[in-house]
């Protein structure tokens, strides 16, 4: 089965943004049935005619997080529920979640954009595909089942955790490719190594695909060496459908954000007007081809940049760079700003480190201080006293280059930091205030 959909993921720039302006209009038509785009609209004075070109999209609001969750459960919806048949939605730890909900056609879009960037990636219906995302409602499950089942994979739904069953599974059934969070694979690889196994040697994976939270190249890097092969960074959030918003192709030169369904701006976080091309940014997407739930503008949070240049695979669609990190994931230490994949890098580049760490801030007598614990690997765990001194004292110096603030630096045992099944938490914040 071929899922190399030429014509719409080549069309020519001119071609692309007058299909996108075509969407866009059918797009803010269907928005405006839902009680709260409707409502929207008529305040602002603005409908699908207020569309001459795609840069007047730029009248029209930005959604925010707040407003999903406000709008939360049916706010959004432009369909009668009898027409939705799933739901996903975020943790929501803090108030209400985000609830998004799918027609068939939803559903079926959204699978189809799975399959295209799995496809993309260089996986074919022959290839086996497990999937250590939990299931339920967090979008990386079902996403990936679906998109991996469209294009004719052997889809295996193993869930989340459990290591020793998913390399049980990955051996029985000569699983070739894996998708999995990032922090979780440096783990996994230390049950391979405690069951006497290589991943290299002793399974047949061919490709992974890592995405879900922020990470470095460094952290890339590291995943291919241990697994020997590669591993391709995969975006979405649940807000665009979940998984299979922009992923890397073979090249793995940044992200192809699929243009056909999704309109991209990078505005500056503050200002929010757009941000000169090629410049760092947030994202912010709307939605072309959702049917019960269109989504405006929507200010993603994440900061990226489009990258210049075409890719020598042929797909027109604009690339993104690797997410730099959420703007509301910045800390401010003694009045630095500090992103945690500043400090990943940083780690990710010492040969002694392993996959965890966390980044405890907290405040003493003397005032706020930053403390980097840092997972060792287990055959560095045992070196001698003055060499890991060094270690410390050379990450507390790249820190400070890096970011102007001395960290107290805590080099910890293997495995011995808290762990999720999800995405890692990777700062903790014990400040009073
Ligand atoms: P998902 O189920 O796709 O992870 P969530 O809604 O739980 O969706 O989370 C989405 C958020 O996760 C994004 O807004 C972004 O901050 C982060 N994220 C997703 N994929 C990546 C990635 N490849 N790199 C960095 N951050 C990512
Ligand atoms: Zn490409």
């Amino acid at each position: 089965m071929n899922y190399w959909q030429e014509e719409i993921e080549t069309l020519p720039h001119e071609q692309l943004r007058n299909y996108q302006l075509k969407k866009l209009r059918e797009t803010v038509s269907r928005a405006g049935l839902s009680p709260f785009y409707r409502e929207l609209f008529r305040r602002h004075g603005l409908q699908a005619d207020s569309l001459g070109s795609i840069e007047d999209i730029r009248k029209f609001p930005f959604t925010c997080k707040n407003d999903l969750r406000e709008q939360y459960p049916f706010g959004l919806l432009t369909v009668s529920t009898d027409e939705t048949i799933r739901m996903h939605c975020t943790s929501g730890t803090t108030g209400n979640p985000v609830a998004v909900l799918h027609s068939r056609k939803d559903l079926h879009s959204w699978a189809n954009l799975v399959a295209r960037s799995l496809f993309a990636a260089g996986t074919r219906h022959t290839d086996i595909f497990q999937n250590s995302s939990g299931y339920g409602l967090f979008t990386g499950g079902l996403g990936f089942q679906n998109g991996a089942e469209m294009l004719g994979c052997l889809a295996i739904p193993a869930g989340a955790g459990n290591s020793r069953r998913q390399i049980k599974i990955m051996q029985d059934f000569g699983t070739t490719c894996l998708h999995a969070v990032p922090s979780y694979l440096g783990r996994l690889h230390s049950v391979f190594a405690e069951l006497g196994l290589d991943p290299i040697r002793d399974t047949r994976l061919k490709r992974l695909f890592i995405g879900a939270e922020p990470h470095s190249e460094e952290t890339r890097q590291r995943i291919q060496n241990l697994y020997g092969c590669k591993a391709f960074n995969s975006f979405g959030m649940t807000e665009m459908n979940g998984p299979g918003v922009a992923f890397e192709c073979e090249y793995q030169n940044g992200m192809h954000l699929w243009e056909d369904c999704y309109l991209v701006e990078i505005v500056h976080p503050e200002t929010l007007e757009p941000v000169p091309d090629g410049e760092v940014g947030e994202l912010v997407l709307t939605t072309l081809d959702r049917e019960a739930m269109p989504i405006i503008r929507y200010r993603t949070r994440d900061l990226t940049r489009i990258l210049p240049g075409t890719c020598p695979c042929g797909r027109s669609s604009c690339r993104i760079d690797r997410i730099t990190g959420r703007s509301d994931d910045m800390f401010i230490i003694k009045g630095c700003n500090v992103f945690p994949i500043q400090i990943e890098r940083i780690l990710m580049r010492i040969n002694e480190i392993g996959s965890d760490y966390l980044i405890v801030l907290d405040s003493n007598e003397e005032g706020d201080f930053m403390m980097i614990q840092a997972e060792l690997k287990s055959d560095s765990f045992s070196d001698e006293f003055k060499k890991l001194e060094g270690l410390r004292k050379k990450i507390a110096s790249e820190v400070r280059d890096e970011v102007q603030v001395t960290p107290v630096v805590q080099l910890v045992a293997p495995d011995s930091l808290p762990k999720t099944d999800g995405k890692a938490v990777r700062v903790k914040d014990l400040r009073k205030n």
